[in-house]
């Protein structure tokens, strides 16, 4: 299976143009869905939500795990369809590892169990249990989509929700693929994608229908998101934009860290909301850390989403390479080193830009401050480690940090004095289905995963009885 039945159970006879980002050719054409088509969903997801609540959560569990088989057994062409559209290479943590995660994201949703609570107190007992919500409103970003649609829908469904879908519009084929397998083992109504562009995304989390809105995507968004909340008041969870942190203390390993340290920046060429996108470095081991950055850079390689050999994929669209290029020009014009890359990699492609390390730039510097989302890291030197926590927790953004050294206690206490949802030590932008995950400040409110995720979509409910 090469992805082109996925690709042709998505796109239509007329609609968006999708391009590949690696070779700028047409790939297909997604639907443009309508007010009208959102109404339909809305109403369909309104009639389906009671009986599947009713199915209860053993029956609930048993699809997500189908499902997971499913996606399991279309694993290639999703991973294809998924490279060809995002831009992201097969190998690597990229498309095969994305889909991959998608099927353990279900069973690890399908496995966690949310139990009742008893509070007693002599003169009545209290019972407290979560309910669904009712409808759930998913809206994605392009640079993990599967991955990201998976994250909101497998809690919401496994809760007993119905839920309504809208992609990013840069990457809506392959997650009207992902929403196409999994209604083979859903009833009709609970699950559905709406694929269309930021207007259409306004009205579906505005709908008063709507009781919960999971989103991920930038800040800016996230802020319009909580102000249209203020009409339905749909709860929300918001997993917004970041511009995570490492400190690299006078005692780490350069040699030892720089793999991670590498991948923790450059996962999905940077195109992820908690990589690495500042790195302070004690002045003691600044030079060994760029130069063993810049050795496993230029043995990584870049190049064509489909083929095996690439590690490292183009910027997904023309959008985010103006912001990349446009950041390294201004820290170019600051007097800034670019110790590697720092021009487009024009020879592989339109939207390829190589790797690039930069150094000499300070707190306040756009590169340092703006989130680049890209295959960009600025490193920069420091010489108290007061001064780096400080630089680390300075921006109004939270979502990760890490930390680096070898002494168990020094890492630790560091960590415990950086702002951010998660904190990483000696590695950086892990996750996993049984932690939690959420951002602090600027990078928005609400849990993931594990038993909090469970709870982030769904209202509690408390029965009281007097004791006899
Ligand atoms: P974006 O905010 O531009 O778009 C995200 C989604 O929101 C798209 O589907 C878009 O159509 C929709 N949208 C736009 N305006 C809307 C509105 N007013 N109401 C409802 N929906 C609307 O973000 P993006 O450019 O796709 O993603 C990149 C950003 O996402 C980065 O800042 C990145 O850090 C962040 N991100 C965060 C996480 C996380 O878990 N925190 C994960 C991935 C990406």
């Amino acid at each position: 299976m090469s992805g082109s039945e996925l690709l042709d159970r998505v796109s239509g006879a007329q609609g968006r143009e999708i391009f590949e980002p690696a070779t700028g050719e047409l790939l297909g054409l997604a639907p443009q869905h309508t007010i009208d088509d959102l109404e339909r969903a809305v109403a369909q997801a309104g009639s389906a939500q009671p009986a599947w609540d009713a199915l209860g959560h053993a029956d609930r569990s048993a699809r997500l795990l189908r499902i997971a088989d499913r996606i399991d057994d279309w694993a290639e062409p999703l991973a294809r369809l998924l490279a060809r559209e995002q831009g992201k290479p097969l190998n690597g943590p990229n498309a095969r590892f994305e889909v991959g995660a998608c099927s353990a994201w279900l069973r690890a949703t399908a496995a966690t169990v949310l139990d009742e609570e008893v509070i007693e107190d002599g003169a009545q007992v209290s019972t407290l249990t979560y309910r669904p919500i009712g409808i759930v409103a998913a809206v994605g970003p392009w640079n993990w989509p599967l991955m990201i649609s998976i994250w909101q829908i497998a809690p919401s469904l496994r809760m007993g929700n119905a839920v309504v879908v809208k992609p990013s519009e840069f990457t809506p084929l392959s997650v009207l693929a992902l929403i196409s397998l999994m209604n083979e083992d859903l009833p009709p109504g609970v699950l559905t994608a709406l694929s269309g562009d930021r207007d259409l995304g306004a009205r579906l989390v505005s709908h008063p229908a709507v009781r919960k809105v999971m989103f991920t995507g930038s800040t800016a968004t996230g802020r319009k998101i909580v102000e249209a909340s203020g009409a339905n008041l749909a709860r929300l969870t918001l997993e917004l934009g970041g511009n995570d942190a490492g400190i690299v203390l006078p005692d780490a390993d350069p040699e030892k860290i720089a793999q991670d340290l590498f991948w923790g920046a450059f996962i999905n060429t940077g195109q992820t909301c908690a990589a690495l996108k500042r790195l302070y470095v004690h002045e003691s081991r600044h030079d060994q850390v760029v130069e063993a950055l810049a050795a496993i850079a230029a043995k990584m390689p870049m190049g064509p989403s489909l083929a095996e050999e690439s590690v490292l994929g183009p910027v997904q669209n023309a959008m985010q390479f103006g912001i990349v290029a446009g950041l390294v020009e201004d820290a170019r014009e600051r007097g800034a080193t670019i110790v590697t890359g720092g021009a487009p990699a024009t020879e592989l492609g339109p939207l390829f830009y190589p790797i690039t390390l930069v150094t000499g730039l300070h707190d306040g510097d756009p590169l340092v401050d703006e989130e680049q989302f890209g295959p960009v890291l600025p490193i920069i030197a420091y010489t108290e480690v007061d001064d780096a926590v400080a630089s680390a927790n300075r921006l109004d953004v939270g979502l990760g940090a890490s930390v680096w050294g070898s002494d168990e206690q020094r890492t630790r206490a560091v960590a415990d004095r950086l702002e951010a949802g998660t904190v990483w030590i000696n590695s950086h932008g892990g996750v996993n289905p049984m932690v939690p995950f959420g951002g602090v400040k600027g990078s928005g409110y609400g849990l993931e995963f594990g038993v909090e995720g469970l709870k982030s979509v769904a209202v509690p409910k408390i029965v009281t009885r007097a004791s006899s």
